[in-house]
């Protein structure tokens, strides 16, 4: 395993583990696995399943397995598999050879099938899918026989036997597991194993016409791994029998025991893969790297580190409780990892322009400024000031209310590394508007303090005008507006909480030169703005930053407010 420090916070599935370590199961092995069905990105829940699963086993001296459960041709592709392998080891990841697929297993899957067939447990069924489901009953009524379900053996294994020839079109038949109708647990009446489908598969082509379920498919997968410790989300609890009856009535290798934790739901976005997918075809982001949503890619393109992601991962915990985590936990462990590492720069995202009346026309001056205060290595570099320069446009108020310190008309301020400046005209054009300040400097001031301990109360950035260097800069907001979205009450999808104000893109920002040929994906704290990262749109004559986060910190007041201890 690369860079990834082993763990695991105490949880009960990490108990559950520990526990059967100890006692010897398994021999006290302990090998999990990361199942991902290739029909979409790898999202933030995603990175809770896979830390649980590599931390797990790294901490145990066991292994995690990748598989991809690619039982669904038709929604699976190779862009998805692709990225989906890139993303976790991007979180600092590594299976080794250990990549599985359940392609891999489907002539045992048939094989068992056959098995099930011969025991009477399993049969060729000619209802339609919506009949099956008719049939199924409710929570509160048992299910009904199918016509169907006492065929015999030898016509179900001939049945079963012409749907993998190819002999019937999709939908005619089904294969079914035969367990009781009655059952209180729906996934146990009678489910379905195989349908028709005429469909390549990316790995094995045109070879099968017949796909097992998902269902089917999982638990068996698991035992040719020999899987110890089958992790998976609360939605399989209820699908848990159903597994062990597979397991129970097949000759396996093993029989893996399953563990259910809650899937991780953060505000002010959605996580289904159904859900993003539908975001992207229809245009709401520019696609799944779109640095809005909760996929890996595009937290990874908004400048999101896995060492963030993975903090974040801990600090969440595992349990067993559907909640909905605050996004802010998620930007104050970005924050935390990047304010260790990102270089601080100055930028102005809504320039003014600031004439210093007193300073020498065609002066430039070096100054030193630090490149992180909180790694001394990182050392120092050299910014220009001139003559004209250009502060954020809101660190000046005409008629500024008591609280606001910044600039405003006789009001001295300190420019960071520079000098004192103090604002002696407002110019304005003909429609009121401020267009430029005239200030004078204190050329005792360089370096930012005054000989005389006169003091200032605000520290502005700046850019010097003529070695600015305009770059295009990407703000975002979350894609929701609604903090739980499965509120759809009313008839309202998720797609009626969707913000309007989700991205923000403002063309002419003013760098400080030392930006310039900055590679992408590089990594900056503007100063006073927040953290950014260069995009890959991004072009040596025309660079493109995205804000990856603020440095206002809504997290530590939501800490604060609700008396959390982190
Ligand atoms: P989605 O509901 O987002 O489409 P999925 O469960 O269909 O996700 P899979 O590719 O089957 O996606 O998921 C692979 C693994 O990741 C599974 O073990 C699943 O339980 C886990 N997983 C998926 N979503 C979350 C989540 N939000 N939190 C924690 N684990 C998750
Ligand atoms: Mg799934």
């Amino acid at each position: 395993m690369k860079d990834v420090e082993t763990k695991v916070p105490p949880n009960f599935v990490r108990n559950i583990v520990a526990d059967d370590v100890k006692s010897g199961k398994n021999g006290g092995k302990v090998l999990t696995r990361f199942p991902p069905e290739p029909n979409g990105y790898l999202h933030i829940g995603h990175a809770k399943s896979i830390c649980l699963n590599f931390w797990l086993a790294s901490e145990f001296g066991g292994l995690c397995n990748f598989r991809f459960d690619d039982t669904n041709p038709g929604k699976e592709e190779m862009e998805y598999v692709d990225s989906i392998m890139n993303d976790v080891r991007w979180l600092g990841f590594d299976w080794d050879e250990r990549l599985y697929h359940a392609s891999d297993y489907f002539e045992q899957l048939y094989q068992w099938a056959i098995d099930l067939i011969k025991a009477g447990k399993a049969y060729v069924d000619s209802l339609s899918a919506d009949e099956i489901r008719e049939h199924r009953g409710t929570l509160t009524e048992p299910g009904r026989d199918s016509i169907y379900r006492n065929r015999s053996v030898d016509e179900n294994l001939d049945l079963f036997q012409r749907m993998r020839a190819g002999e019937f079109a999709d939908g005619e038949y089904v294969l079914r597991a035969k367990i009781d109708m009655a059952s209180p647990n729906i996934n146990l009446r009678d489910p379905v194993m195989y349908r028709i489908r005429h469909m390549d598969h990316w790995r094995t082509g045109g070879k099968w016409c017949i796909y097992p379920m998902y269902d089917y498919a999982h638990g068996q997968s698991d035992a040719l791994e020999g899987i110890t410790h089958s992790i998976c989300t609360m939605e399989y609890e209820d699908h848990r029998a159903l597994y062990d009856w597979f397991l129970d009535n097949l000759d396996v290798p093993c029989h893996p025991q399953q563990i259910e934790f809650a899937r991780l739901n953060l505000n002010y976005t959605v996580m289904s893969k159904r859900k993003l997918l539908q975001l992207v075809q229809e245009g709401y982001v520019t696609g799944w790297d779109d640095p809005r949503m909760p996929t890996l890619a595009g937290m990874r393109r908004r400048g999101y580190t896995p060492v963030a992601i993975r903090n974040f991962c801990e600090r969440i915990g595992v349990g067993k409780r559907e909640s909905l985590v605050d996004y802010s936990l998620l930007e104050y462990c970005v924050r935390e990892d990047l304010n260790l590492k990102a270089q601080r720069v100055m930028a102005v995202l809504r320039p003014l322009k600031v004439v210093i009346e007193n300073y020498p026309e065609n002066q430039v001056e070096q100054l030193d400024s630090i490149n992180n205060p909180e790694d001394a290595a990182a050392g120092t570099r050299k910014v220009p000031f001139s003559k004209v320069i250009y502060i954020e446009r809101d660190d000046f108020m005409e008629n500024p209310p008591k609280q606001f310190f910044r600039l405003s008309a006789g009001r001295e301020v300190r420019l960071r590394y520079a000098y004192f400046i103090k604002c002696v005209e407002v110019i304005k054009d003909e429609k009121g508007e401020v267009v430029e300040l005239r200030c004078t400097y204190d050329p005792a001031t360089r370096g930012g303090d005054s000989p005389d301990g006169r003091k200032v109360k605000a520290t502005l950035h700046w850019v010097s005008a003529s070695h600015a260097m305009d770059a295009q800069v990407r703000l975002y907001d979350t894609l929701l507006n609604r903090a739980d979205p499965s509120e759809e009450k009313q008839g309202l999808t998720f797609k009626d909480f969707i913000n309007p104000d989700s991205l923000q893109i403002i063309d002419a920002a003013k760098l400080e030169p030392s930006l310039s040929g900055a590679p992408l994906g590089s990594m900056y704290q503007f100063e006073r703005l927040g953290y950014f990262c260069v995009d890959q749109d991004s072009m040596p004559e025309k660079m493109v930053f995205n804000r990856t986060v603020t440095l206002r910190d809504t997290w530590a007041r939501v800490k604060k407010a609700e008396g959390i201890k982190q």
